[in-house]
């Protein structure tokens, strides 16, 4: 009988979306459309009520077969795991086949960490270059279930970029509210071609944000930002994805950038029902490394007693919020992140560790890993610093089975990217009158080109120097 493929059947019928707040807790219906508890201001996330006893080998095997299948819902590598999703069938899906991203081996990373393998699940393959269309397939669809005729959300980076893209795909308009004067086009590129409507708001982010939330009450409206609980439904394939790419053997660490903390809240509640469902028999050890600049998780997971925590389910009630975050890791620069407290718990529950790295940690990462052939954004390479960081620590063991997520593509960032190589990558200095020198990060795997003359003894020569 496949007990646990009926009972997670069942998920769409039953889940709910409630606070997190232990004293809150208030549940509410699926197609209400709200983005924060309505009597506590608290987050909301989705309890998709999967049920504990079942046969986990036929959901593994329901899984494994769509694999081979030509139903668009099973070339996603999102909506094939859709018992585990809180939409009833038949589902007017958005999909632009997300998922289904490469586990790379990693032989120069995993040196340059000190372990003995190391494995690199490139988010960053995804169809805008970034993990969030994992989530923005789910968000966008729930846009459609609602009847929704504007998706909007506020951001200059991989956000804006999927959610214009699943957003066109759904015939729906979409909106981007950002600062005016604070715009540079190259990371807008994506939102403009995909068709979003760019909004240059009178204000500063903050400004921005806040109309975002009032543009909520309108119905015609539908709020995409990251504190979406339908986002991180989407988002918590990749751990399913992974475990059928490991054989279903857990690995003993997963790492994780930490930004606005969405990722490793999503891959922290998939793992988790994973092991609700009897599919997995542990969880592994889920550790998010921050950069230096923008660490304000990191910074509170340094000052508290674990053992008072109880497993995740003692949080501390507010986290201090950096003010100015500094880090050329533009996809994790967030100062105060929406999804703290889930992350927090899902580390907590799982015995991992959230640390930070400084910047030039996070370009020689960034390095390394281009060596292995794996092209990432800067905030994508804190994993690999941080893992470096976690063996010599000695939580991690040289022989542990570690995966890194890299969560956007090398082509999201080139500038930062050509400057490392030609040594002209610098941290700048923050200071408000611009007096300080900006900090200049040192190119450790610097390859910069070289000007050879125009003949063929010189290209051989120059060839041979560099062997
Ligand atoms: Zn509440």
């Amino acid at each position: 009988m496949e007990k646990t493929a009926r009972a997670a059947d069942k998920a769409a019928e039953k889940a709910v979306q409630r606070c997190i707040d232990s004293a809150c807790g208030a549940t509410y219906g699926l197609r209400e459309r709200i983005y924060v508890c309505p009597r506590c201001g608290g987050t909301l996330e989705i309890d998709c009520h999967l049920d504990a006893s079942g046969d986990a080998a036929a959901l593994r095997t329901r899984w494994a077969a769509r694999a081979a299948s030509r139903d668009p819902r099973d070339v996603s590598g999102v909506w094939r795991y859709r018992e585990m999703l809180p939409f009833d069938e038949p589902i007017p899906f958005v999909t632009l086949f997300e998922g289904n991203t490469p586990l790379y081996h990693g032989p120069r990373s995993a040196q340059y960490c000190g372990l003995d393998d190391l494995r690199l699940k490139h988010q960053g393959c995804n169809p805008t270059g970034s993990f969030k269309d994992t989530g923005m397939t789910t968000a966008v669809t729930q846009a459609v279930v609602l009847g929704a005729r504007t998706a909007v959300c506020a951001s200059t980076g991989n956000t804006s970029a999927s959610l214009a893209a699943y957003a066109g795909r759904a015939g729906l308009q979409s909106a981007v509210l950002l600062p005016r004067g604070q715009i540079s086009s190259g990371k807008l590129a994506q939102t403009l071609d995909y068709g979003a409507l760019v909004c240059e708001i009178d204000g500063n982010f903050d400004d921005c944000m806040r109309l975002i939330q009032e543009l909520g009450d309108d119905p015609s409206i539908y709020v995409a930002n990251s504190i979406n609980p339908f986002r991180i439904e989407g988002q918590k394939t990749v751990a399913f994805e992974m475990m059928e790419q490991c054989l279903w053997q857990v690995p003993d660490h997963v790492v994780v950038p930490g930004g606005n903390m969405g990722n490793s809240t999503a891959l922290g509640k998939g793992f988790q029902e994973l092991l609700d469902l009897g599919m997995i028999e542990r969880l592994p050890k889920l550790s998010v490394i921050q950069a230096e600049g923008a660490a304000p998780v990191a910074r509170l997971f340094a000052t508290l007693d674990l053992k008072k925590t109880d497993g995740g389910a003692n949080l501390p009630e507010t986290m201090a919020p950096v003010e100015n975050p500094r880090t050329l890791a533009t996809a994790i620069k967030i100062g105060a992140p929406v999804s703290w407290k889930k992350a927090l718990r899902a580390v907590l529950r799982s015995s991992g560790k959230i640390i930070s790295v400084s910047e030039q940690e996070i370009a020689d990462a960034k390095a390394i890993i281009g060596r292995d052939g794996i092209g990432c954004e800067p905030g994508s390479a804190t994993t690999v610093a941080g893992i470096k960081k976690l063996v010599a620590a000695g939580h991690i063991r040289a022989d542990e089975d570690v995966i890194a997520v890299l969560t956007g593509h090398m082509l999201k960032d080139p500038d930062y990217v050509s400057a490392y190589h030609r040594g002209t990558l610098a941290l700048d200095s923050g200071s408000k009158d611009g007096s300080a020198a900006p900090q200049p990060i040192h190119g450790a795997f610097q390859n910069s080109p070289e000007r050879v003359a125009a003949n063929k003894a010189a290209i051989l020569a120059t060839l041979e120097r560099r062997r």
